[in-house]
């Protein structure tokens, strides 16, 4: 394979890869053999499979790699390969002897019962596994709720509801106690679906069953509608986010529209990453100011968020702002409710920037700026969330469960599976869980939207920021981005 190709061939003796390998680093996932010597292996059932016949290399070489996005450098490409998923040509379970298990935790997401769906129909329709549990209520539900039969038939309607059919908590992860249950139910295939925390969870249950020597397939599939997880190119429900994002924009833009000097705030999601403020933003179109947790802003002075208002009613009328959840809440006053408190997962509970914001903006037009405005502020997060996944969502949904089956089923344990540089990969559980993905301010992404809305970057002179893209890239220093005299 050509440098900059998807795919790379690795040296399974010296787990190096052989081709396009200047400088690459093989992120490899825990195998069964790494920890229980000689288990027998198995044909894949699936060479009996119609889908076999008409795919020229159906079988996913144990030594494919996905390369991350290669970076130009001095001494050669670099770049993480990760382990290619896919169907192999050996098994590590007999699919008579499987006994598979569930479950969901963490906030809701779009797609979750299409993941569902697809790990059931996976294991039954390409493996044969008739033995598949749902765990009742997330990591707790383990040991102190009741499970759930899944067939395809019960699963088969699912996809086209939000939600999660099994239910999800935060808190309530007790390792022992977890790995204790799967152990007394035979279960040797764990599929857990969640966020961060999940998966940082998902791998001390790995840790706990590697330790007690259990053959025990652990895998993961990350949920996070914020698309804050990094490494993978996008999270599933993170499409239909957007796109259900662009309802509460539009409703918002047509109430600004109506009223004298009308203003739509509209809060979305994003605690740390403005991701899905960002690209509802840019696929809207109406949206005359995005604010994330990324691009701290100001409200007061030359180039603050009040003066752009002021000259974007006095030049259009009307206005929307679209502000992600965790922005600005550095601005926001300790006096207001839920400071520092946190849920039980240990995740810190954020104030309601959005109620705060149409606080502050009514104060000012009526003390200072004394005009008469009309804002409706929309809050729709939890709505975007129940929905039930749109078609890319529901067709990416489908193949991350179908990766996760063909991983546990070949012995891989202790991986997330993700779409990494356009490829199904399986990504060691660090990878996702030791940070989070975020808007860089300096990409062209950012810049473009700032070009679409016009808003000003809220950046002064002085601000100096790194390039974090390029090792060698210069210190980038930011003359005034105050862009209040561009015209629309
Ligand atoms: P999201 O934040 O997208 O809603 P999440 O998976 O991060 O999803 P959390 O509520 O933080 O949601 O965690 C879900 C589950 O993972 C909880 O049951 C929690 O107890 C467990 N968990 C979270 N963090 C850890 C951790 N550091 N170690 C072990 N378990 C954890
Ligand atoms: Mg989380």
């Amino acid at each position: 394979a050509k440098i900059g190709s998807y795919v790379s061939r690795m040296d399974s003796s010296s787990k190096k890869i052989v081709t396009g390998d200047a400088g690459y680093v093989l992120e490899d996932v825990p195998h069964f053999s790494d920890y229980i010597p000689d288990l027998p292996t198995y044909s894949n059932p699936l060479q009996d499979h119609p889908a076999y016949s008409v795919v020229k290399q159906y079988f996913v070489h144990d030594d494919d790699t996905v390369t991350q996005k290669a970076i130009a450098h001095k001494n050669g490409p670099r770049g993480l390969h990760f382990r290619r998923a896919g169907p192999r040509q050996k098994v590590y379970f007999e699919p008579d002897e499987v006994h598979a298990c569930i479950v969901t935790c963490g906030g809701l997401c779009p797609g979750l019962n299409t993941v569902i769906r697809e790990i059931v129909c996976g294991l039954y329709h390409m493996y044969g596994v008739k033995k598949v549990l749902g765990i009742d209520g997330g990591y707790k539900g383990f040991y102190s709720r009741n499970t759930v039969p899944l067939t395809p038939k019960v699963v088969n309607d699912i996809h086209k509801r939000g939600g999660t059919i099994l239910g999800t908590t935060r808190g309530g992860h007790d390792t022992s106690k977890i790995v204790d249950s799967i152990q007394d139910r035979g279960i040797n295939q764990v599929y857990i679906i969640g966020g961060d925390g999940t998966q940082k969870g998902a791998s001390f249950i790995f840790e706990e069953i590697k330790r007690r020597g259990l053959k025990v397939a652990v895998a993961g599939i990350p949920k996070t509608i914020d698309n804050d997880i990094p490494v993978i190119d996008r999270s599933f429900g993170f499409d239909t986010a957007v796109e259900e994002a662009q309802r509460a924009i539009n409703a918002a833009h047509v109430e600004a529209e109506s009223g004298e000097n009308g203003i739509g705030l509209v809060k979305v999601m994003g605690r740390y990453s403005g991701f899905i403020a960002m690209y509802a933003t840019l696929a809207s179109r109406d949206v005359d100011c995005c604010l994330i947790p990324e691009s701290p802003f100001y409200l007061e002075g030359p180039c603050g968020l009040f003066e752009y208002i002021e000259r974007r009613l006095k030049e259009n009328g009307h206005m929307v702002i679209v502000i992600a959840e965790g922005a600005g809440q550095e601005l926001l006053s300790e006096s207001m409710q839920s400071a520092d408190k946190k849920d039980a997962s240990g995740n810190k509970l954020l104030r309601d920037v959005g109620l705060w914001l149409s606080q502050k903006i009514k104060e000012h037009f009526a003390k200072k700026a004394k005009m008469i405005i009309n804002l409706k502020h929309i809050d729709p997060t939890y709505m975007i969330r129940a929905v039930p996944s749109n078609a890319s969502d529901n067709v990416y949904c489908t193949l991350l469960a179908q990766s996760a089956v063909h991983g546990a089923m070949a012995g891989y344990t202790g991986f997330t599976s993700g779409l990494v540089n356009g490829r199904h990969s399986y990504i060691p559980f660090y990878r996702i869980t030791e940070k989070q993905n975020n808007v860089v301010i300096t990409d062209r992404m950012w810049a473009r939207l700032l070009s679409s809305t016009n808003q000003p970057s809220f950046m002064s002179a002085k601000d100096v920021i790194e390039d974090k893209r390029e090792d060698e890239a210069p210190t980038r220093h930011f003359d005034n981005q105050c862009n209040l005299d561009k015209s629309n």
